[in-house]
């Protein structure tokens, strides 16, 4: 199989055959502190090229998996209504053409249209959100739409108890007093994920992973580093255990390569979305 930095680690699958459908949403508007995540698609595509196709923690390789990548939105800036609309439409099409999709972001807001989407094939969606941010205030700034309200906004659309969210270190008090009341928060780590997947075994899943859960140290590449954050093995052995349950979209946010000149925070989206794509 001939490889192209032009799409993501050989997903070359034609559309058509495709059982995964990978696309960016470059989208960075309402970041509150430092922007660029919208150049993350174009960076992971490139910089997987010095990434091998094989995982030896699962015995597969991408080039025997039906993954299509299908390049970048076009969305428009400064317009986030405008921005979720497009990205709701795509998901909608990916799931109408009978696929999974995955997203690559972009600022976590861009969650929010794909979960739309979501809840329209699957009235019954759960979310798990791996995040060193609570991501529930009701508004930032007064605006409703941030990636620091991303899912505030989804609760609004899914209700009680179907939002799982782990690693979650940072926030306003008013956020993790919401989360007692509204969904389940697991804060710092990881403890017990297993014992959350299975109260999760037979429901659709949609899993967003703002890779700033990570530790700076390990993740330095991001908006909003937030230090406390867990190991990038940590984060490994999770998604590997997301193969026990019906995972039904899934997206990777909050890569900022201006903050990554090292290439490591690019290198270590790359492993994880390698990783979910075979998991997926
Ligand atoms: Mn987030
Ligand atoms: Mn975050």
């Amino acid at each position: 199989m001939k490889l192209s930095n032009d799409v993501f680690l050989g997903c070359e699958c034609p559309y058509d055959d495709a059982k995964i459908a990978m696309f960016s949403a470059p989208f960075d508007s309402t970041t509150s502190f430092r922007p660029g995540a919208r150049f993350a698609g174009k960076v992971i595509r490139a910089d997987s090229f010095g990434i091998e196709t094989y995982s030896p923690y699962l015995d597969k390789d991408i080039c025997d998996l039906s993954v299509a990548d299908c390049g970048e939105l076009e969305l428009s800036f400064g317009n986030a209504e405008r921005a979720l609309d497009m990205i709701e439409s795509t998901v909608s099409k990916i799931l109408n053409d009978g696929k999974k999709p995955l997203m690559i972001g972009g600022e976590h807001l861009v969650t929010l249209g794909a979960v739309r989407a979501m809840l329209k094939t699957y009235p019954d969606l759960c979310i798990i959100h791996f995040d060193a941010h609570a991501d529930l205030r009701d508004d930032y700034l007064g605006e409703k739409l941030s990636h620091a309200s991303v899912m505030r906004r989804c609760f609004d659309i899914l209700g009680d108890g179907r939002i799982f969210q782990f690693g979650i270190r940072s926030g306003e008090r008013e956020e993790f007093d919401f989360a007692k009341k509204h969904t389940i928060m697991r804060k710092f780590d990881f403890c017990e994920f297993g014992t959350h997947l299975n109260a999760l075994k037979g429901k659709p899943v949609y899993f967003s992973l703002d890779l700033d859960v990570l530790d700076p140290s390990v993740f330095p590449g991001t908006g909003t580093p937030e230090p406390g954050g867990v190991s990038f093995k940590e984060l490994l052995e999770c998604v590997h255990q997301l193969q026990d349950i019906n995972i039904v979209g899934c997206d990777v946010c909050e890569l900022s390569p201006p903050y990554d000149p090292s290439g490591i925070s690019t290198a270590a989206a790359c492993k994880i979305i390698r990783e979910l794509i075979m998991i997926f």
